[in-house]
């Protein structure tokens, strides 16, 4: 992209993209457990104000439900995909959607068990997804891997093991992040834009693929996944500093168009 960095294009012409964004790692910083996140001051209404400013062409990408993105948002209910491409609320407000069956109670049930070999490991049951989290129990993790993957392997449903972040998830086979982007994608607001994904970890790499395939791009946010050299953005700091830049663009356009509407 020459001089101007793939970030940069996006503000240079915000009307064209579409924004599909991560949360953990992305938007918020990395906490011990999921549970622990902290929101800071002014992000809910910045999100509110890039949604209304993209023409509702803004949607978030999470491996968390659904409901536990509203809590933290209240009392936004944006555009989302919940648990990798498994829950979808495609209309602002809208209903929530789910795609797939909830994971069967044995497999939940395999999955507590084995969250015993070493303190700290969480199990977090999120409906059509389960995901053990073991940053609080990191030697466990080649363990856990294997009799995940067997459990996996021995169940009669069509599940994947994801990995990401200090965390291994039984999803099922078939959604991902960039299901969820081509879906929304194929619909207005979303329709006709360039889609851009902003995103820090393994789940987010399909929809880097799927933004690329369908004429966009992907911003790396680095972090435990991708190193600074790799990536388009430092950390949290620096995507929340560009959302910012972006929502400043937005606004000045508006302005220009209907003077109107400008607020002093
Ligand atoms: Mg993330």
């Amino acid at each position: 992209m020459g001089a101007l960095s793939k970030a940069g294009a996006v503000l240079a012409e915000p009307e064209r993209w579409a924004l599909f964004i991560d949360i953990d790692g992305t938007l918020l910083s990395v906490a011990p457990t999921p549970d622990a996140v902290t929101v800071p001051a002014g992000l809910v209404q910045l999100l509110e104000e890039l949604a209304d400013g993209l023409g509702g062409a803004m949607a978030i990408l999470t491996g968390r439900r659904v409901t536990d993105a509203d809590r933290l948002f209240a009392p936004l209910k944006l555009v989302i995909s919940g648990v990798h491409g498994t829950e979808l609320r495609s209309e602002r407000g809208g209903p929530v959607t789910t795609l797939a069956p909830a994971i069967p109670g044995d497999v939940i049930e395999a999955m507590h068990n084995i969250a015993g070999i070493a303190s700290g490991i969480l199990v977090e049951e999120k409906g059509c997804g389960v995901a053990v989290h073991y940053r609080n129990a990191p030697v466990a993790r080649r363990a856990l891997e294997t009799e995940l993957a067997a459990i996996i392997a021995a169940s009669a449903y069509d599940l994947v093991l994801r990995k990401g972040r200090k965390v291994l998830e039984a999803v099922p086979s078939g959604y991902s992040k960039g299901t969820a982007l081509a879906a929304l994608l194929s619909r207005p607001p979303f329709k006709g834009r360039r889609p851009v994904m902003v995103g820090d970890d393994v789940g987010d790499e399909s929809a880097f693929l799927a933004a690329e395939q369908l004429g966009g791009m992907a911003l790396r946010v680095a972090g435990e996944h991708f190193d600074k050299r790799g990536a388009d953005f430092a950390g949290v700091a620096s995507v929340r500093a560009w959302l910012k830049a972006l929502r400043g663009r937005l606004a000045r356009q508006k302005a220009a168009t209907n003077p109107s509407s400008e607020l002093g």
